[in-house]
Formats: structure tokens, C-alpha cells, sequence
């Protein structure tokens, strides 16, 4: 298990990463080294072994990890990810990652993320759900409405949060859906929760193709990834604005058709054979083939470090939307800026899911429940104000957008800092 990892000289190392993008701000906001130790450590963090009886009847332990990052601006918000190859220094650089994002977001939210090291695709369903009550009840002592609110992430999802919001309750003698977001909506859930991600990056990637100027109805892209966010990133930016989906893979491999995907026929096909890949009228294509496509937008909306120093030069797209986050280690992210290709940072790009969860939380706080319109009329608000803010930093000054996005979003948090006292 590679837990421990800690190479900082590993370009692949997305804890490494993001606090090289944190460096980088120091200059502009002149940031002293000591503001700056602060910010590139977590407050806390717990790790927790998880002894789970199988289906089979024998015991296996687990490793599971909550990091909490930053709570300067509120409780701490980020979500939980299962999956084998999960490194502790992954789950720094996530809970890193969505503490810049509520800032940049303007939400009143810290930066936390958790994680189980295993694999749901070989475990059963009443395995999950023990392993995930388990979880909780390990780290039920730094978590809570005001403390600290888990949300999916990849391989979990509404069921996950579902059962985790159930054991919180049992354990504290009360119901409190405000303890999870991306809750089911039968359970305290927010309509617009499970799009809200995907959703979110289109409001984002319609004002930057407007920019070009890139018009979507006879723009074409590929996406990387078919779970929650990719799935849905296909169907809204085939439905919604109009664009030719050409391609698109999950964890078995992908598919591509040049005149564009039926996107609802390849989900109900997705759900009938677990994968994307045979999908009548479509032809094979592999992961990597699929990054060096010569489409005007490029989605990648699965995991870390897949554009890196490696494979960037081959990269065509005119824009590269990060729906995942970290999907671009820091050598390439420099490469695609020298080569003029537009990168929407991941803070920005895909808080649609936190900014819908925060919306979540209020109404569970409220014992409320908002249409879904309203919920998405809210989202592209917000999702807005930080595309317009990042937008007036990084235009005059021709620095990449993702520059801009950290200086606003450290500058609030250190702001906060400093009227609490801490500096
Ligand atoms: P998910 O588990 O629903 O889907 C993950 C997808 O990635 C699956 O289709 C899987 O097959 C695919 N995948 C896994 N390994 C792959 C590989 N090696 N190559 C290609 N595809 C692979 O997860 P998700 O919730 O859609 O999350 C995807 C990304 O979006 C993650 O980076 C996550 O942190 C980020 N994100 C998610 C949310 C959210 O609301 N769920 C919000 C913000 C950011």
C-alpha cells in the first residue's frame, strides 16, 4: 500500500503539485515562507484501519484516511473516494484542492477529502456497506454539520453518503442529513446534486469558447471518464449546448464515432454491459488515444496526472476543461500555457459539485427543499462570479487562468487567517 509517499521530486505526486501552484501565488501576494508553511500542510489528519468481515466469512483490514485541510473560511467540505491505488498524498492534494475551490467559489467552506484504499468493482454491495459504516464510525469524532461534511467522490456515491448519514444518526441518537451532501433526494438530497459538477463545467466552458471565439453547436469534444461527471458532462454538452461528443472512455477503455456519440443510447448501454466499450456504430479507442484527438475541447473527468510531461505534446485540443481534478501535473500545465491551449482550472472548472452540496447543507440546515431550477439558477450564479473574477486577473495580465484562480482563492483564505488571529 503506498500510503506514505511522500516523493517530493515525483511530477506525479498531486500533493507536490498543488503546493507548487501554492508557491507560485507567494510573489503576488507577498506571502512570507512562515503564511506559507501554513498553508502547504493539512490541520489534521486521521488514518484508520478498518476491519471488515466478508462475505466469505474472513476478516480484511482496510486502510481509510480523512484529511482535513484548512477550515480558516468554514467546517471543512470535500468528499471520499474508494479506489486501490489511493495514496495519502493523493488525498492531501484533494483535500488541498477543494479548500482553493470553496474560497474561489466564495462559499463558506474549508477544504477537507477522505478515502478508503480498496476496490469496490471486487467487493459486494453488503461488503461496501459494512466497510463503509465502519468508516464512520472511526472517524465519527471529527466530523459533523459544523465540522466537517464528506461528499462522493469517484466510486461512491448517493448510496455511500446515504449509509453514512445513517450510521452518523445512529451513533449521535438523531437524524442529521446535514452530516453528508449528495445524499439521495428521497434522503435529504438536493435535486440537481448528481449534474451539478458537469453542469457547472459547461457554464464555465460556454463563456471561454465565447472568448475565442468557439461556437459549441458546431464545436466537437472528448471526455475522459463515464462515471458522474463524465457521463453527465456528455449528455449535457451534447443535450444542452449543443456540441458533438466524438469520444469518450471509462477504466476498460472507449469509444469514438467522428459524426458523434448518441450519449443516451451509450449510457443505457454503459448500464446494460458495465463499460462503453462495443457500443453498436462506434469504433475503438484506447485512453491514451483518446488525449491526442484533434477535438476543440478536451474533457478529462476521471482521475489525476493523466496530461503530464509524457503525453502533453501530442495533446490538439483548443481547450482542456478539467472536470477531474488534477488531471495535469504542474510540467504540463506550463507546456499546454506555452502552446496556447486554453486549460479551465479544476477549482474553477468543476465546483458546480461543492457549490451545489453547500446548497445542500443549507437546506438541510433549513429542513428545505429547492426546485431543481432554482438550484442550477443559483449554480451558474456563483459559477459566474469566479469565471468573471478569475477572468479580470488573468486577461489583462496574460497569466493562465489557473494562476489567477489560486491568487484570488489563497488571498481569501489567508484573509481569513488573519481576522481569526492565526497570523
Ligand atoms: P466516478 O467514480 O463516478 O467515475 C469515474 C470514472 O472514471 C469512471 O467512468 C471510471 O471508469 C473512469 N476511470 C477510472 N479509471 C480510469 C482510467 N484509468 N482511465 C479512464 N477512465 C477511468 O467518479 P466521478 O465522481 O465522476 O469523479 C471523476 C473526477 O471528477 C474525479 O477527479 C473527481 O475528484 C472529480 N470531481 C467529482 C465531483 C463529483 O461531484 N462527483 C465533483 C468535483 C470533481
Amino acid at each position: 500500500m503506498k500510503t506514505t509517499e511522500r516523493d517530493d521530486g515525483d511530477p506525479q505526486n498531486l500533493f507536490e503539485n498543488v503546493k507548487k501552484r501554492l508557491c507560485s501565488c507567494s510573489p503576488d501576494l507577498r506571502i512570507t515562507p512562515n503564511v506559507e508553511a501554513i498553508l502547504k500542510m493539512p490541520v489534521r489528519e486521521l488514518h484508520v484501519s478498518l476491519p471488515i468481515r466478508m462475505d466469505d466469512g474472513s476478516i480484511q483490514v482496510f486502510q481509510g484516511f480523512r484529511v482535513q485541510y484548512n477550515d480558516a473560511r468554514g467546517p471543512m467540505k470535500g468528499g471520499v473516494r474508494y479506489h486501490p491505488d489511493q495514496t495519502i498524498d493523493t488525498i492531501r492534494g484533494l483535500a488541498s484542492i477543494m479548500t482553493w475551490k470553496c474560497a474561489l467559489h466564495n462559499l463558506p467552506l474549508g477544504g477537507a477529502k477522505g478515502g478508503i484504499v480498496c476496490n469496490p468493482k471486487k467487493m459486494s454491495k453488503l461488503e461496501l456497506e459494512r466497510l463503509t459504516r465502519e468508516y464512520i464510525q472511526r472517524i465519527y469524532h471529527i466530523i459533523g454539520p459544523d465540522r466537517d461534511t464528506p461528499a462522493p467522490d469517484v466510486y461512491t456515491d448517493a448510496q455511500t453518503m446515504a449509509w453514512m448519514m445513517d450510521e452518523y444518526s445512529k451513533i449521535s441518537q438523531k437524524t442529521t442529513f446535514g452530516v453528508t451532501t449528495g445524499k439521495p433526494v428521497a434522503l435529504g438530497g438536493s435535486e440537481g446534486r448528481t449534474d451539478a459538477t458537469a453542469m457547472g463545467g459547461w457554464y464555465i466552458v460556454r463563456e471561454a469558447a465565447r472568448e475565442i471565439p468557439l461556437p459549441l453547436p458546431t464545436a466537437t469534444a472528448a471526455i475522459q471518464g463515464f462515471g458522474n461527471v463524465g457521463s453527465n458532462a456528455a449528455l449535457i454538452g451534447s443535450e444542452q449546448f449543443g456540441c458533438r461528443i466524438v469520444a469518450v472512455s471509462d477504466s476498460t477503455g472507449g469509444v469514438m464515432n467522428p459524426a458523434g456519440l448518441d450519449v443516451r443510447a451509450l449510457l443505457a448501454h454503459k448500464q446494460k454491459t458495465g463499460s462503453v466499450r462495443e457500443f453498436p456504430g462506434s469504433g475503438p479507442i484506447s485512453n491514451r488515444d483518446l488525449l491526442r484527438l484533434p477535438v476543440d475541447i478536451l474533457i478529462p473527468a476521471a482521475l489525476e496526472n493523466v496530461i503530464t510531461a509524457t503525453n502533453v505534446e501530442a495533446v490538439k485540443a483548443k481547450i482542456v476543461a478539467e472536470f477531474a481534478n488534477g488531471p495535469i501535473d504542474s510540467e504540463a500545465d506550463s507546456i499546454l500555457h506555452k502552446k496556447k491551449i486554453l486549460v479551465i482550472p479544476d477549482i474553477l472548472c468543476n465546483g458546480g459539485g461543492v457549490i451545489a452540496s453547500y446548497f445542500e447543507m443549507v437546506q438541510n440546515y433549513n429542513l428545505d427543499h429547492w426546485e431543481k431550477e432554482e438550484v442550477y439558477r443559483r449554480i451558474e450564479k456563483k459559477m459566474m462570479e469566479a469565471y468573471r473574477a478569475v477572468v479580470e486577473l488573468s486577461s489583462p495580465n496574460k497569466v493562465p487562468m489557473r494562476q489567477a484562480a489560486y491568487v484570488i482563492a489563497v488571498a481569501r483564505v489567508v484573509e481569513a487567517m488573519r481576522l481569526r488571529g492565526w497570523l
